[in-house]
């Protein structure tokens, strides 16, 4: 199952609209980008996988083997980049059935932890989000 015609998340790189800020990461694998204004906050990043699967039993060795070391990038990039205390992960592929996980930077100003973090409204102001996604890519390439 390489790839699946009705699938969104299989032809990302194929529609016209990239993330906000355009693509923070791309390699042979994952695909990462700041979610929508409407829903997530500055900074929160999707990374989606290249290949057409849904769980993380299902990755690749080398899927696998790459997925940690991006989230360690990642962290340390989001917190150059924003003023996240933490970074939460976040993946549970239960709209969309192609693997993708969240990463949102939770500042040390914010007064809810947890999960009470993750389940409050999130939306953010594009330029502040194009911005935000500019500085954590800025970050990752040093
Ligand atoms: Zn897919």
């Amino acid at each position: 199952m390489t790839e699946n015609l009705e699938c969104p998340y299989c032809h990302l790189e194929e529609t016209d609209r990239d993330p906000l800020g355009g693509w923070i990461h791309r390699d042979e694998h994952w695909l990462v980008g700041q979610g929508p204004a409407d829903t997530t906050m500055p900074g929160a990043l999707k990374i989606t996988s290249r290949r057409h699967f849904i769980d993380f039993a299902e990755m690749t060795a080398a899927e696998s083997a790459s997925f940690g070391p991006l989230l360690t990038r990642l962290d340390t990039a989001m917190r150059a980049g924003t003023d996240a205390e933490r970074v939460h992960l976040v993946s549970t592929r239960d709209r969309v059935q192609h693997f993708h996980a969240w990463l949102y930077p939770r500042p040390a100003s914010h007064l809810l932890r947890g999960t009470a973090f993750l389940n409050a409204p999130q939306r953010s102001d594009p330029a502040d989000a194009e911005r935000t996604a500019r500085a954590i890519r800025d970050h990752l390439r040093r």
